[in-house]
């Protein structure tokens, strides 16, 4: 079994959407990013090419190519999960934290869980998604910004 970490923070902007995980939740800011600025999934994708030893999410999917301007990022979780299959890994499970002074999100917690493991082809059960807030401290705790920390276990599968 192989472990990775991940970490991304996003800048909030009025007018941006506020996407976690591929759920949009209603808020008066959102991520300012070059893709979606879907934090979650960006963390999530540095774990698990971490896990793998694949890299991060800037060297895939860069933010200096056109290619991935305004594109959803369950499409960079997506293409992970392919990068992974094709290096003959398979997930094991997904552990995330969003840390957001900003808005409540135990109610959508399991909305944002069920869309990563669809994404990723997992059971709920095979990932978590907890909340956390900065207790007023620093940009987060201000409101400024959204950060998520995400580990991930892989296992390389058939022959050794
Ligand atoms: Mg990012």
């Amino acid at each position: 079994m192989r472990i990775g970490i991940g970490y991304d923070i996003h800048p909030l902007k009025r007018g941006c959407k506020f996407l976690l995980g591929g759920v949009e939740i209603p808020y008066k800011k959102g991520f300012f990013g070059h893709s979606d600025g879907d934090v979650l999934f960006h963390a999530v994708v540095d774990a698990l090419l971490g896990a793998a030893g694949l890299g991060d999410i800037g060297e895939h999917f860069s933010d200096k190519d056109s290619r991935w301007e305004g594109v959803s990022s369950s499409v960079f979780a997506e293409k992970t999960l392919t990068i992974l299959k094709k290096n003959k890994f398979k997930i094991l499970n997904v552990d995330a934290v969003v840390i957001a002074e900003e808005p409540k999100l135990s109610s959508h917690k399991n909305a944002i869980r069920r869309s990563v493991a669809k994404v990723l082809g997992l059971k709920e059960a095979d990932v978590s998604v907890k909340a956390k807030t900065n207790e007023r401290l620093g940009p987060i705790g201000r409101g400024k910004a959204v950060a998520v920390m995400a580990v991930a276990a892989i296992q390389k599968v058939g022959k050794k």
